[in-house]
């Protein structure tokens, strides 16, 4: 139990690990949310693919389990959203015979599955093998950092640098900023951003975007009046220079 007591500090994150739960059937939630109460992880609930997505970007799991067969959105879309800014775990549950959608997810990025009915003891193991892992990497093996001009991204440390010194972002401008740069040099449209970012039901919320293009304005261009970094391409998106 030591080796646990340390994960927990390292997860930063308070005592528990938080684990998002993706699943439309209530009584696996509620499996989970019992079978989570002897162990290092806590769970954040979304009933739907959308309220996933949104909970994802908001509430910084650090891993997440992912219901294959969701009523509102494609799980395999789900893991491709998630890894347009995000290398968080995602292990995949899925019904018995829709193997083809496990390998589809796992070819997205999806990290590890189990196929339901699952064993509780099984799945917490896998939680936990997939959460050292990340954790191990996060330290040990650098993601690259992303250059642009001046301004650099680490994603390891999630340290961004203007002409090397240190700028503070908020959680939500940093992402908006990763998933720009990880687009750097093609136009992304208002609705991918906000979909990426927010959550899929924002993505109408063109407003949230003005105004938090506008703060990373202020922190990483040189003329925030006359941007070149973050470009607005008009009536489209943003394109933040390769
Ligand atoms: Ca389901």
């Amino acid at each position: 139990m030591a080796e646990i007591a340390s994960n927990k500090d390292v997860s930063g994150t308070g005592n528990r690990i938080p684990v998002l739960v993706v699943e439309d059937d209530a009584a696996i939630r509620r499996l989970l949310t019992a079978a989570f109460l002897d162990t290092e992880f806590k769970m954040l609930e979304a009933e739907n693919g959308m309220q996933g997505l949104s909970l994802a970007t908001k509430s910084r799991p650090e891993l997440i389990l992912l219901d294959l067969g969701l009523p509102d959105l494609d799980g395999v879309q789900f893991v491709q959203q998630i890894r347009g800014w995000s290398q968080i775990p995602i292990i995949v549950v899925s019904a018995e015979g829709t193997e083809d959608r496990k390998v589809e997810a796992l070819k997205e990025g999806a990290d590890d599955y189990v196929t339901k009915p699952f064993g509780v003891n099984e799945l917490i193991q896998r939680m936990r093998t997939a959460w050292r892992r990340t954790q191990r990497e996060g330290l040990a093996t650098n993601e690259p950092t992303l250059e642009m001009g001046d301004v650099t991204i680490d994603l390891d440390t999630r340290i961004v640098r203007k002409a090397g010194n240190e700028v503070h972002l908020t959680p939500l401008e940093y992402n908006l900023l990763v998933f720009l740069a990880k687009h750097a040099g093609r136009v992304v449209t208002q609705r991918q951003i906000l979909a990426a970012v927010w959550g899929d039901e924002y993505s109408e919320e063109a407003q949230y975007l003005r105004v938090y293009v506008g703060y990373l304005r202020k922190k990483l261009e040189d003329d925030p009046a006359n941007p070149t970094l973050i470009v607005t391409e008009p009536r489209v998106g943003y394109r933040l220079r390769g």
